[in-house]
């Protein structure tokens, strides 16, 4: 697929992407969405999406997601943005019986899934490679919000080194619309609540550094997000705040979401490839940023990730000491 411009014809289309969605997760969808309905205005479109964060109600079509996932309809298309086919979660048995089940998606750990993908790891985000994909005469103001916003997003507002110089010509195209980009980074990135402060200063506190302090990990269970009255979507950021901490090579933020489950995130400043410790554990992501889902103790999964950062960490020495 060169662009998004085969659907003539299509009656019902849906889009989808990842459980817990981030921002390129949500943004990627509201901007296809909204594109799909100006390129094929007779078809229905249907959006399917865990209720995301109430700070993307920036966005005006947020509302028409769906997040109740009890349908029989086959769709005649059905878009997987931003992740591969498992991480759908309950909207996966609707994609298996679309008829036609494309994939667009930027993760190095994804494979392609359905009959169509487009899987680009060297595009800064899915809402830069969706643009790349659209018709650009189709774009307006809302779309353009939507796709800058996601690129900001992924791109820790354009300063993680997935940021390329295309990446900077896109947002240049897309700021012409007018918005008020500013606000609207503010609000969906910076802005915390005191509570999601506080957390993030407990979650710091409690860090704990090793392998000479190039590691560093920290964990917000159950009863200290009741403490708080916060829950998963209230916890965005503080790993990326312990990757930011001098001398920081690798980073580990974990909370519990089960008994002995937990998500976990990693960053790294790319001595250590954590897509590479995450597909160890089921999970998947990028070079400097990825994720998984670890059954066990909190010890147990420490253990279990730092011999692959180890294991990463001393061939990166050995390397450098050729
Ligand atoms: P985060 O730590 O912010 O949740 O995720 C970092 C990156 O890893 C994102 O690009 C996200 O999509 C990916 N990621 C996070 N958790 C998982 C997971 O369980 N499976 C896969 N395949 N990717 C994940
Ligand atoms: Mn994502």
């Amino acid at each position: 697929m060169k662009k998004i411009n085969d659907l003539t014809g299509e009656k019902t289309i849906a889009i989808s992407g990842h459980i817990r969605p981030d921002g390129d997760c949500v943004c990627s969808v509201m901007a296809l969405y909204r594109y799909l309905k100006k390129e094929v205005p007779a078809a229905r479109i249907d959006v399917y999406l865990e209720e995301p964060p109430a700070v993307f109600q920036v966005l005006d079509d947020v509302k028409d997601i769906k997040s109740e996932f009890n349908t029989d309809i086959t769709y005649d298309v059905f878009f997987a943005l931003d992740c591969n086919e498992e991480r759908l979660g309950d909207a996966q048995p609707i994609f298996a019986r679309a008829r036609r089940r494309i994939n667009i998606d930027h993760h190095i750990s994804n494979t392609g899934c359905g009959n169509e993908w487009v899987v680009e790891p060297e595009k800064s985000s899915t809402a830069e490679l969706l643009y790349e994909l659209m018709d650009h005469s189709l774009v307006d103001e809302e779309i353009a919000k939507a796709i800058y916003l996601g690129i900001a997003h992924d791109t820790g507002v354009f300063r993680f080194s997935n940021t390329s110089p295309r990446t900077m010509e896109i947002a240049s195209e897309l700021l012409k619309f007018g918005f008020d980009f500013s606000s609207l980074i503010e609000k969906t990135y910076y802005e915390k609540t005191y509570l999601q402060s506080q957390i993030m200063g407990r979650a710091i506190l409690g860090s704990v550094r090793f392998m000479d302090n190039r590691c560093i990990v920290s964990m917000v269970s159950r009863r200290m997000m009741e403490f708080y009255c916060v829950g998963p979507k209230d916890l965005d950021g503080i790993v990326n705040q312990l990757q930011g901490i001098k001398g920081v090579d690798c980073s580990i933020f974990m909370y519990e979401i089960g008994t002995l489950e937990y998500k976990v995130s990693l960053r790294s400043n790319g001595t250590v490839d954590v897509s590479k410790v995450a597909v160890k554990f089921g999970g998947g992501g990028h070079v400097r940023a990825a994720g998984c889902t670890m059954n066990g103790t909190y010890h147990d999964n420490i253990n279990n990730l730092s011999q692959e950062i180890e294991a990463q960490l001393k061939q990166a020495s050995l390397q450098e000491g050729k």
